[in-house]
């Protein structure tokens, strides 16, 4: 069959890869210039760089790390490792409860794209038909190329084509990438954070094949501090954002030489539905929000999108 799929984020990286393998022909669209979609590492170009300071400047804005439960993904997941696509991330994650850090004690293991979270998106993106800024606006003209259309949005963006999409709230999410001059004084590596607007901060660095000689952290406000202030101007946001990192850091913060801020308009589902991928006749919905909140979730949507079919 000839089959177009909407949307180069990993549900519909994943999906094109199972329907190659399967052997159909495959072409997928994809609005942004590179692959990943809420996979995301962002280097920063031409930029001047403190003195005593070298190399790239670089943040994973978007997925932070992933876990690997499902037989499906260990067994891709593992190719990775080999191919050194991924690593895994030893770093010391705190939670904080309002008042004091405490190690997180869990035996998940977390893993991270190298040199960067968007490494995953372009393995699984080698070798596809993927055309790159190349927004879908309608279906009709897709549905007359070809057999078979996989949407592997997010849902408002796949309601925004005319399909008909189960209502599910996707929460929005307010990220400040943030470098500074010297070390922040902090004792661990991420933290998962209460009590603040703040719900996670990770210094990006300490990632395995990041560049550790700049001192660069992703900070990402909770879901609900995002919603309530969906609308405020970003530089706002940042300020603020950074004042309540400061607040988590009782030795203060060194000076930021590079702070940027990105709003994530759909960012987690909440909650997810739990279906896996939805067909509806020559249509079929994958993504996350399908059947989780997570990497791994988004890839098998996809896979089961492909299986659908
Ligand atoms: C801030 C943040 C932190 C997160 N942290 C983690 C984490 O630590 N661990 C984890 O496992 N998960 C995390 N997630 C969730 C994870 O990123 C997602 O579950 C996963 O990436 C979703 O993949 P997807 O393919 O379903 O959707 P997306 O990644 O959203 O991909 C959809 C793609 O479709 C494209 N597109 C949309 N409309 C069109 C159109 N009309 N035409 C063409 N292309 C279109 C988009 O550009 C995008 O590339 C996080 C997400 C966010 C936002």
């Amino acid at each position: 069959m000839n089959i177009a799929v909407i949307g180069a984020g990993i549900a519909g990286l994943s999906a094109a890869r199972a329907l190659v393998d399967r052997g159909h022909t495959v072409k997928v669209f994809e609005r942004g210039r590179v692959a990943g979609g809420r996979v995301a590492t962002r280097v920063i170009q031409a930029i001047e760089l403190p003195r005593g300071l070298s190399g790239d400047v670089a943040f994973d804005y978007g997925a932070q790390y992933f876990t690997v439960r499902d037989d499906r993904f260990s067994a891709l997941a593992a190719e990775w490792e080999r191919d050194k696509v991924l690593a895994k991330w030893a770093g010391r994650i705190v939670s904080f409860d309002g008042e004091g850090w405490e190690d997180v004690e869990d035996t998940t293991s977390r893993y991270v794209g190298t040199p960067g979270m968007s490494a995953i998106a372009d393995a699984l993106a080698r070798g596809l038909d993927i055309e790159y800024g190349s927004k879908v606006e309608a279906l009709a003209p897709l549905l007359n190329d070809f057999d078979r259309v996989i949407v592997a949005t997010p849902p408002d963006q796949a309601a925004a084509l005319g399909v008909t999409v189960p209502v599910v709230t996707m929460m929005p999410n307010w990220t400040v990438m943030a470098a500074f001059e010297d070390r922040v004084a902090a004792r661990f590596d991420a933290a998962f954070v209460n009590g603040s607007p703040l719900g996670w901060i990770a210094r990006n660095t300490s990632k395995p094949k990041r560049n550790w000689k700049i001192d660069c952290w992703v900070l990402q406000a909770t879901s609900a501090w995002s919603r309530a202030h969906s609308a405020d101007r970003s530089d706002d946001v940042g300020s603020f954002l950074m004042e309540a990192f400061d607040d988590l850091i009782p030795a203060g913060l060194p000076k930021a030489f590079f702070a940027s801020v990105h709003r994530w308009k759909s960012a987690t589902a909440d909650p997810p539905l739990a279906a896996g991928a939805i067909q509806n006749d020559r249509i079929t919905l994958c993504g996350d929000w399908c059947k989780g909140s997570r990497i791994e979730d988004a890839y098998l949507s996809g896979i089961e999108a492909a299986t659908l079919l």
